[in-house]
């Protein structure tokens, strides 16, 4: 698995420009002098892998930017995508001090962007404290964020990992998923090669059967599953098995890859999650004239960050509230409309239909975009790894699953957050194996 050789389609750099323009590095510094570095700081309590903030906003005011990334890093891997990625107003620049003094929070984000860009502009080699060689070979099963941040905590364990992913390119959902103008999967291979050059292993392989998991088993001490979740559910009506229903994940993942340039001029997209409003967005980039989102619930219940949403309406996408699609019209190559009708609020998972309440959207491409389903068949696979309610339930504080030679974490066991979450449990799943395995070599 090299990624260096993955080139982004110029067209659709072109489209998807960059959401947050980076800081230049006299405003950097003005900014990171604004920062009171507290003692304590709440920043750093807020961040899921807690990185150091007032440290590595020091070291940019002091002009240290290396330093400054190397900080950073030694928190959290991948530290670039964070961020990029992170809805820090809900996290690092939602906890800032400033608030209080009725102040604007520092741009933590931009500023964390600022030294990374840096870093990775610079060429210059991370060198971490890595532990003494140990025998033990520990596998990942999946190359998302989670098993990133295993991995290369593992590595500078001294452990030998190999991380072992179904797709082509590594980097999960931060490659094939997330939106674009956000973190780009030429962005995301850098990280990837970043984990690599800590020498963590490669290589490209589904796992499916339960003779590949015993294999496993055979030739690795501990596995970690970082697998994330599975498909996207299905809307469940007639007609939606046409070619031109494409779920949000494959939607999106064929922009980011390349695969797919443009879409029809009509595009209808349903739910109103954070992939929802994504995959509406993207349409609009693509060249869509008109897009619509339907959505079952009222505007309130949106689960979407609201920043995200306010970027919708702005982008000139429209919303249909109470709204569920009733079936697919189509003739044979081509969609025509989607048949919704309207349905009574309601607190539980029941919608019941206005009477004559049904209208047609022309729609040439529709994106269902109502939730992933968890990798449940892969998942029973795993002997003597529990799940519930779709998830892996593991130790909270060492990512152990009920087999102990299985660890877990990221989307397929908190049943799909962000990935700064993912970060964090790969990172505690890594020092929860590091731990087992000293202790057992101690007592062998
Ligand atoms: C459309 C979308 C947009 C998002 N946007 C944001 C955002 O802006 N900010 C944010 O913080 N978070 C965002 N997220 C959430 C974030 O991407 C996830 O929380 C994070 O990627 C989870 O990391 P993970 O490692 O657990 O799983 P994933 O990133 O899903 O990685 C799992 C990997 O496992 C592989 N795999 C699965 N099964 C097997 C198998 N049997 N054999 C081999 N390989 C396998 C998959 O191919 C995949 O590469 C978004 C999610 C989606 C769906
Ligand atoms: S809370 Fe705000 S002011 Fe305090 S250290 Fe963090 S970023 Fe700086």
């Amino acid at each position: 698995m090299q990624h260096q050789a993955f080139q982004p389609h110029p067209e659709i750099a072109q489209r998807f420009e960059d959401l947050h323009p980076p800081f230049a590095r006299q405003a950097a510094t003005i900014e990171a002098n604004r920062c009171l570095n507290c003692f304590d700081a709440p920043c750093t309590a807020a961040c899921p892998t807690h990185i150091d903030v007032p440290r590595f906003i020091k070291k940019i005011s002091s002009d240290n930017v290396h330093g400054s990334a190397t900080t950073i890093l030694e928190a959290n891997i991948l530290g670039a995508s964070c961020a990029r990625v992170c809805p820090v107003d809900v996290l690092c620049e939602g906890a800032c001090v400033m608030h209080r003094l009725n102040e604007e929070p520092i741009q933590i984000g931009r500023l964390q962007r600022h030294a990374m860009d840096y870093f990775y502009k610079s060429g210059r080699k991370l060198s971490l404290k890595v532990s003494e060689l140990r025998p033990e070979k520990i596998a990942c099963i999946g190359a998302g964020p989670a098993s990133l941040a295993c991995a290369a905590e593992l590595q500078q364990h001294g452990f030998q990992v190999t991380v072992f992913d179904r797709k082509p390119l590594a980097g999960g959902l931060n490659t094939y998923g997330v939106a674009e103008y956000k973190l780009r999967s030429v962005d995301s291979l850098r990280e990837v090669e970043l984990v690599r050059s800590l020498g963590v292993n490669f290589e490209v392989k589904d796992f499916t059967s339960q003779a590949d998991l015993e294999q496993l088993e055979a030739d690795f001490k501990i596995i970690f599953l970082g697998v994330g979740l599975g498909p996207m559910r299905k809307l469940n009506i007639p007609g939606e098995n046409h070619p031109k229903v494409v779920d949000a994940l494959e939607f999106i993942s064929s922009y980011k890859t390349g695969g797919r340039i443009s879409v029809g001029s009509k595009v209808v997209v349903i739910g109103a999650g954070n992939t929802a409003i994504d995959a509406a967005n993207a349409a609009k980039r693509l060249g869509a004239e008109e897009v619509h989102v339907l959505y079952r619930r009222e505007e309130r219940d949106i689960s979407a960050f609201s920043f995200e949403y306010e970027n919708a309406k702005r982008a000139g996408i429209q919303f249909h509230w109470n709204t569920i699609p009733v079936a697919v019209h189509h003739d044979d190559m081509s969609l025509a409309s989607i048949e919704c009708a309207q349905v009574w609020p309601s607190d539980k998972d029941e919608f019941r239909k206005i009477p004559s309440s049904s209208f047609h959207l022309e729609c040439h491409l529709l994106i269902p975009a109502i939730g992933q389903a968890g990798l449940l068949e892969f998942l029973s696979k795993c002997r003597g790894v529990e799940l519930a309610q779709e998830r892996v339930v593991v130790e909270r504080a060492t990512g152990q699953t009920a087999n102990p030679r299985y660890f877990a974490g990221g989307d397929c066991v908190n049943g799909g957050r962000e990935v700064v979450d993912a970060v964090a449990d790969g990172k505690r799943a890594a020092i929860g194996i590091a731990n087992v395995l000293q202790h057992e070599a101690a007592y062998a």
